[in-house]
């Protein structure tokens, strides 16, 4: 989607610092980081929301949450633990309509969420 900022960082026309791809997913560096580790995990494929999942997407969401584990561990959060967080929408705050996995940690991490 040529207008999607996502998509464009994807896609190499806006710089990222990239952690990870693959032939479906792409991750880097988010670039307001809230804790020392903060990844966006990210589909190749523009899906704006949560919303706009359905079956066929079932293999994609369990490998980017399985990769976003993955970074947490090869960072060292693995047993000390990391947030995963998929915002859906104006209430969750979700600010970039192409879902993205936000992978948190290095720090404590307060519980409820604002
Ligand atoms: P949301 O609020 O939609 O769940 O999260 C969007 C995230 O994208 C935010 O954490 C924000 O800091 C990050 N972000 C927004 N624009 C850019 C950008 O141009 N580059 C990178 N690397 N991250 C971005
Ligand atoms: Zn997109």
């Amino acid at each position: 989607m040529a207008t999607c900022l996502f998509c464009r960082i994807i896609a190499g026309e806006i710089p990222s610092k990239k952690v990870y791809e693959d032939a479906e997913l792409f991750a880097f560096e988010d670039i307001h980081p809230q804790a020392p580790t903060h990844v966006l995990v990210v589909p190749r494929q523009h899906l704006a929301t949560l919303n706009d999942l359905d079956a066929s997407h079932d293999a994609l969401v369990g490998a980017m949450v399985r990769r976003g584990a993955a970074i947490a561990a090869e960072r060292g959060h693995a047993a000390g633990g990391f947030r995963t967080v998929l915002n859906c929408n104006a209430d969750a705050g979700q600010t970039v309509f192409h879902i993205h996995l936000h992978v948190l940690g290095g720090r404590s991490l307060g519980w409820p969420p604002g």
